[in-house]
This record gives C-alpha cells, sequence and structure tokens, in this order.
C-alpha cells in the first residue's frame, strides 16, 4: 500500500497519510561529515523542504543549524522514518545514524 507523504505548514512537518508525524524543532543527531566539522552534529531542524521514499526509508530534504558550531546545514536526504507493511515508522532522533539502520553513504 503507498503512503501518502506531503510537507505541511510551510515546511514544518511532514505528513503521513494526512497525519502529522514528524516535525521540525527536534534535535537531529547526525554524522555525516558534509554536515558540519563536529564529530556528531546535533542539528536542530528549522523546515523541510521536500519528502519521498527512497528504498525503504522515508527521506526528506531539510535545513537546520549545528548546535555545536552554529553553522547552518542543509541536507538533501535525512532519513526521517521508513515504511514497514504499509505503516510509517517514525526514526529516533536522538539515536545515531547507525543505529535508525541507515548504514549506506548519505
Ligand atoms: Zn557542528
Amino acid at each position: 500500500m503507498a503512503i501518502a507523504l506531503r510537507t505541511l505548514d510551510d515546511g514544518a512537518w511532514i505528513s503521513v497519510n494526512d497525519s502529522r508525524e514528524v516535525g521540525v524543532s527536534d534535535v537531529w543527531i547526525l554524522e555525516r561529515e558534509e554536515c558540519c566539522s563536529c564529530p556528531l552534529s546535533y542539528v536542530l531542524l528549522e523546515g523541510f523542504t521536500d519528502v519521498r521514499v527512497d528504498g525503504t526509508h522515508v527521506v526528506a530534504g531539510t535545513v537546520g543549524r549545528c548546535l555545536e558550531c552554529g553553522q547552518r546545514v542543509s541536507i538533501e536526504r535525512l532519513p526521517v522514518g521508513r515504511v514497514i507493511d504499509g505503516e510509517f515508522e517514525r526514526y529516533d532522533p536522538a539515536s545515531i545514524p547507525r543505529v535508525r539502520g541507515v548504514v549506506e553513504p548519505l
């Protein structure tokens, strides 16, 4: 079963099947180098630019700011959750990407 994904409220929310599931203002822990120079980046999200299904992940384009170094970051592919048996399962922003099951280069 396909799920319906879109951004709402000028990018403040990701809607899944007409339910607001993922919002900005969460701090996501990221490990990627292009984000900023911190070993672990704590990125406060400020807006979603798009959302789509990519393989087993639901990925979003987003912008935010690293709370450690203050650098603004733009992320093309942030995995925010996955779809299992047609149901959306949100990732925990506070778990590191490896724990979220994201092992591919992002
Ligand atoms: Zn940083």
